[in-house]
């Protein structure tokens, strides 16, 4: 059976992947020059199963409120002529409900748990075949550090049912997030830390190079990889996609996975089904780490809003959220706003501001917080792999997975109802 999967970030090569391993026959296709160039080139790294709970909650209204018409705000919305954007605001409004936050946690944090599964399974196999699978994977685990004890406590009690269910975060005093990272110490100075939630099982690693080493073990695998492939549409017979079409001609296959990330409803639309992703522009800072001076644990600092990973020789801050269409501009205020929270935690990493890299890039949104895995109803071999929005690295290898289990028709490893297209119509 041929396989075409669409797009190559961190969800199409673990498709193309894991399809691979099942025997199936498998072209892999982006409109880019390589792997993870898109949204995967340079987000937070952090590998966390500890945060599966989705942004819309309770308190998200509120603070869009307190941010409106502040240039450096960690949220900011930019109302656009489009359908699709007030229709999507909408129903992440209608999420922003404490029991619609917690209804997701579950699935997705079964995906995080399938996703440490297969990364781990995928090291073995590359070994096996004399290779490294080396993405700087770091398993320092994961300290969430808040500034506001109120905060901090509710935190705490959020985190109870997730340890419940494997992913256990220990409570730490300022004390103790000093002793586990030292880095911190001049924010613990400045009384910036409460508290601290320490989840020692989840860690860190490049999306990018993870990306590049897997489709590179794909094509071992036999995948053909065709690069710089804009894919313009899905072409239909009946009930089936006969294939894709693309500059260079049809591309006929057996069955069509679409992971291309937020390029996955415009190829969708045409065939009437709306999968309700849409672009949450973020921004990263990447810069040299000095050796013994930089943090080794993956950070989440709640009150600056950012993540920061550790990525060998360079330091990773990650955060902003703009809901405003498919413009990929560096806005040059935005970027500066991470470095400079990222510094205000690590003062010590000031003097390599001169080194830094700004990169932004769209995070494929749901508005319940969960990707859309699975089959397009009306269509007998056409899925979807798509929309993990905050989530992609923690949850991309388990998805792929599960994807590659339902084209396959093997039985699955995961219960894909709740992450279903139908949950959207
Ligand atoms: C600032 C920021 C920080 C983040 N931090 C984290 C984090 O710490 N942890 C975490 O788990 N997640 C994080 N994320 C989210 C994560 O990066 C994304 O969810 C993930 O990269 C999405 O992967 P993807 O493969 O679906 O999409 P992409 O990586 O965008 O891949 C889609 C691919 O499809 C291709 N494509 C699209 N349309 C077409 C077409 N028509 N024809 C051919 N090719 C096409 C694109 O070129 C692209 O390569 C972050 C995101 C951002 C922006």
């Amino acid at each position: 059976m041929h396989t075409i999967v669409v797009g190559a970030g961190i969800a199409g090569v673990s498709t193309a992947y894991e399809l691979a391993l099942r025997g199936a026959e498998v072209t892999l296709i982006d409109q880019r020059e390589g792997a993870g160039l898109g949204t995967s080139y340079a987000n937070g790294g952090q590998l966390s199963a500890c945060e599966v709970a989705p942004w819309a909650g309770p308190e998200v209204p509120g603070l869009v409120l307190k941010w409106l018409g502040r240039d450096d705000a960690p949220f900011r919305l930019r109302p656009k002529m489009d359908p699709e954007q007030w229709l999507w605001l909408m129903r992440f409004l209608m999420r922003c409900r404490a029991s619609a936050r917690r209804e997701r946690i579950a699935p997705n944090l079964e995906l995080a748990l399938l996703t440490r599964a297969r990364l781990a399974a995928y090291e073995e196999e590359f070994a096996k075949a004399g290779m490294i699978l080396d993405y700087g994977r770091k398993d320092r685990g994961i300290l969430r550090i808040f500034r506001d004890a109120h905060e901090f406590d509710e935190a705490a009690r959020e985190a109870e049912p997730i340890a419940k269910m494997g992913v256990g975060q220990t409570k730490l005093t300022p004390a103790q997030c000093i002793d586990l990272e030292p880095a911190l110490a001049p924010a613990m100075q400045r009384g910036d830390i409460a508290g601290g939630l320490y989840a020692a099982s989840d860690g860190s690693g490049d999306a990018h190079l993870y990306s590049v080493a897997l489709a590179e073990g794909a094509k071992r695998l036999g995948v053909r990889f065709l690069t710089e492939v804009d894919v313009r549409r899905l072409v239909v017979e009946g009930a089936r996609v006969k294939g894709v079409e693309t500059a260079a001609g049809l591309v006929e296959g057996d069955a069509v996975v679409l992971a291309a990330g937020t390029g996955t409803q415009a190829l969708l639309r045409p065939l009437g089904h709306r999968s309700y992703i849409y672009p949450v522009k973020g921004y990263s800072v990447t810069l040299p780490a000095p050796e013994g001076n930089a943090p080794e644990v993956s950070i989440t600092d709640e009150a600056r809003k950012i993540v920061v990973s550790r990525l060998g020789d360079r330091l990773r801050a990650a955060g902003q959220a703009e809901v405003g269409g498919y413009d990929l501009t560096l806005e040059e205020a935005r970027a500066r706003s991470v470095m400079d929270a990222l510094e205000s935690l690590f003062p010590q990493m000031g003097p390599a501001r001169g080194g830094a890299e700004y990169w932004c890039g769209l995070r494929p949104m749901t508005p319940d917080g969960s990707p859309v895995l699975g089959a397009v109803p009306q269509f007998s071999n056409l899925y979807v792999n798509s929309g993990h929005g905050t989530l992609g690295w923690t949850l991309g290898a388990g998805s792929g997975a599960a994807v590659a289990d339902m084209v396959c028709g093997s039985t699955s490893q995961l219960d894909l109802r709740p992450f279903s297209i139908r949950r959207f119509q």
